[in-house]
C-alpha cells in the first residue's frame, strides 16, 4: 500500500484510511477487531464524526491504547461556536485521547452554513482555539460540493478537504483536487463504493487509488472487509488500467448528482441515491445493499410518476443547483420492477 505526506501535516498517511461511520452497527467485539486488524496491516488513518452514533466511542474502546499508530480524523457538524466547541470536547473523551490529529467542520454544502461556520462566533473559531489549545492539531471541512469547496479553501484557513470520488462520482478532478495540489493540502476520498451501491468492489477502491489523492476512506465493519480492501490497493495503478478507469468513470458518472441533498421529495424518492446507482445499476448490476435499497423504495419510486403537484413543474428539480433531469431518472427507475 502506498503512503504519501499528508499535505502540510509531516505526517505519512496510508492510501485506505479506516472509515468507522457503520461500526456502531455490528458487536463491540468485531469492530474492535476490525480496527487492530487495520493497524496491524498497515492502515494509520482512522475517520470519524461525533455524528455518527457511537462510533467515537468504540474507537476509544477498543484501539486509544494504541493511539501513537493512527492519525485520527474527527468531525463536527455544529455550526456556532459554543456547540462546536462543547462537541470537540465530547469527542476528545470519547475517543480517549488528548489530542485530535484532524478536525472536520463536517458536511457543509450550503453558502449559509459555511458562512455560519467561518463567521466570529462559528465553529471555526473553537476548532481554532482547540488548536491553539493543543488539542487539535489541523483543521479540515468536509462537503459534497467540490466547486463550492474550491472556493472557500482559497483564504488558506483549512489544512485538508475530504470530498466524494468514486466511479459514479469523479467531479472533484475537475477544480478541487487540482487546487488542494497546488495549496499543498491533504486529500481525502470518501465513499469509494458510493455508500455501498457500486461494484466490482476492487474496481470501485481502484478508481481513487488512480488518482492524486492521499487516503481513501472507506467504510469498514470487519476483518474480511478490511482483507478486501487492502487486497484492491496491494499493486499500484498502471497507465491502461488508469485510463480504462476513468473512462468507466465518465460514462457512470453522466448523471451528474452530487449528493448535496438539496433537493427533497414529499413521497420520499431518496433521489440522490437514485441519481447516482441508475447508471451502475445498469452495467454492473448492485451490492446486496443497493439492490435491499431498490426494494425498500419500490412503493416510493413507483407513486413519483401519480404525484399530481410535480406533473406540470417537478418539485424536486426546483431545488437542485445542477439543474438535473431527476423526476425522468427516477421515472425510469420504476420500469426495473416490471
Ligand atoms: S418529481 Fe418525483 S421524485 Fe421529484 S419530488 Fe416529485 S415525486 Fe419526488
Ligand atoms: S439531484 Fe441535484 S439537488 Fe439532489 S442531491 Fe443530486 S445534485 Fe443535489
Amino acid at each position: 500500500m502506498r503512503y504519501t505526506l499528508f499535505g502540510q501535516t509531516g505526517h505519512r498517511v496510508s492510501a485506505l484510511g479506516f472509515g468507522a461511520m457503520n461500526l456502531p452497527g455490528v458487536p463491540l467485539q468485531q469492530a474492535g477487531d476490525a480496527l487492530n486488524y487495520a493497524l496491524d496491516h498497515g492502515i494509520n488513518y482512522i475517520d470519524t464524526a461525533a455524528g455518527y452514533r457511537n462510533s467515537e466511542e468504540i474507537i476509544g474502546e477498543t484501539i486509544s491504547h494504541r493511539r501513537s499508530e493512527y492519525f485520527l480524523a474527527t468531525k463536527t457538524n455544529k455550526r456556532d461556536y459554543a456547540s462546536a466547541k462543547e462537541e470537540i470536547e465530547r469527542s476528545l473523551v470519547r475517543l480517549k485521547t488528548d489530542v485530535i490529529d484532524l478536525l472536520q467542520i463536517h458536511y457543509v454544502n450550503y453558502v449559509s452554513e459555511f458562512k455560519a461556520a467561518m463567521e466570529e462566533n462559528g465553529a471555526y473559531k473553537a476548532a481554532l482555539e482547540m488548536k491553539k489549545a493543543g488539542k487539535v492539531r489541523f483543521i479540515g471541512i468536509t462537503g459534497h460540493r467540490p466547486e463550492l469547496l474550491t472556493k472557500w479553501i482559497s483564504k488558506g484557513e483549512f489544512d485538508q478537504v475530504l470530498f466524494h470520488l468514486n466511479l459514479a462520482q469523479p467531479f472533484a478532478l475537475n477544480e478541487l483536487i487540482p487546487k488542494l495540489t497546488e495549496m499543498g493540502m491533504g486529500k481525502v476520498a470518501m465513499k469509494p463504493l458510493s455508500g455501498g451501491f457500486i461494484q466490482p468492489v476492487d474496481k470501485a477502491i481502484r478508481y481513487p487509488y488512480s488518482q492524486d489523492v492521499n487516503v481513501i476512506i472507506s467504510g469498514m465493519v470487519s476483518i474480511d472487509e478490511v482483507k478486501e480492501n487492502l487486497a484492491a490497493m496491494e499493486q499500484e495503478v498502471g497507465q491502461v488500467e488508469r485510463q480504462e478507469l476513468e473512462e468507466l468513470a465518465l460514462q457512470l458518472g453522466t448523471h451528474n448528482c452530487r449528493r448535496c441533498n438539496y433537493c427533497s421529495c414529499p413521497v420520499d424518492v431518496k433521489i440522490p441515491d437514485i441519481m447516482i446507482s441508475s447508471k451502475i445499476r445498469d452495467v454492473f448490476g448492485l451490492l446486496p445493499k443497493g439492490e435491499g435499497f431498490f426494494e425498500k423504495q419500490k412503493d416510493s419510486i413507483m407513486s413519483c410518476a401519480d404525484y399530481e403537484p410535480c406533473k406540470e413543474k417537478p418539485l424536486c428539480e426546483q431545488q437542485c443547483p445542477y439543474h438535473l433531469p431527476m423526476q425522468k431518472v427516477v421515472q425510469e427507475a420504476a420500469s426495473y420492477y416490471s
